[in-house]
């Protein structure tokens, strides 16, 4: 029973992840991800009900387009595998007790999905368009808002992520005002308008972990795009400056908001 509710919500997970996979192609081009069928975006052929079963159609297709053979990004797949293991991993570290699961608990599981869809989207169009998307943040500050009224509905203490959303909103401002007098966005702004997001459902001790591994990941990132430009003798190559912070920060809260419910 519990390896077929896992298998379940792996499925479930991974079908998640395809939807993330079309909200990260389709909103920096400010197409509805809510409308419209998928389809490829080489051929533009729309695509039909089996070609949009996670992992299988990738796989049965041979990781090509039915219609024009182009070849499919490995990324999607293992966008979609990685969904569906993140939503198991995240059941298990709920440790529900499946056929009498509590009313607060479910709420707790959407909400977790949420955050999680949202870091989701935000880290997958950062890595792919080098830019936060503040569309996909102000949908964050409305769940953050419904999880604080939750919150507070459980009786516990809210200021401090009262607090966080003030700051938030007060980011998102700053960065607006930014956009308007410069024509150009404020990355800090919308970096720190993520930390704040994240501080609502990630533990501060773990945030700072989280930190902690981000900076690490850019070291890393930085010296190879070091030792690739050693090897091209290219001394400034201001495409590869793109170092993707808010990825990072993405990847490293989705695990930590995994691991916080089995540690704590
Ligand atoms: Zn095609």
């Amino acid at each position: 029973m519990e390896i077929l509710s896992y298998i379940l919500i792996f499925i479930i997970g991974s079908l998640f992840g395809s939807f993330y996979s079309l909200a990260i192609y389709r909103i920096p081009i400010k197409q509805s991800i809510m409308h419209g069928r998928s389809y490829c975006p080489n051929c533009n052929h729309k695509l039909g009900f089996f070609d949009l079963i996670p992992i299988f159609s990738y796989i049965f297709l041979g990781g090509k387009c039915r219609y024009c053979e182009q070849k499919i990004r490995k990324r999607y797949i293992l966008l979609e595998i990685s969904t569906g293991l993140v939503f198991v991993a995240f059941l298990m570290s709920l440790n529900l007790n499946i056929p009498y699961v509590k009313p607060y608990e479910i709420l707790y599981l959407v909400f977790g999905i949420l955050c999680i869809s949202v870091l989701y989207i935000i880290g997958g169009i950062e890595k792919e368009k080098h830019y936060i998307s503040n569309s996909t943040l102000l949908v964050g500050v409305l769940f953050q808002f419904v999880h604080i009224i939750y919150l507070y509905m459980l009786n516990v203490n809210v200021y401090k992520y009262v607090i966080y959303l003030f700051f938030m909103l007060i980011c998102i401002l700053v960065n607006t005002i930014f956009l308007k007098k410069k024509a150009r966005r404020s990355y800090t702004a919308e970096i720190l308008t993520l930390c704040f997001y994240i501080a609502t459902f990630v533990r501060e001790e773990l945030i700072i972990i989280s930190i902690i591994l981000t900076l690490f990941l850019i070291a890393i990132k930085i010296n190879i795009i070091s030792k690739k430009d050693n090897k091209e003798n290219i001394l400034i190559n201001k495409n590869n400056a793109n170092i993707p912070i808010g990825f990072y920060l993405c990847f490293t809260n989705i695990i930590m908001l995994v691991i916080q419910n089995f540690i704590f």
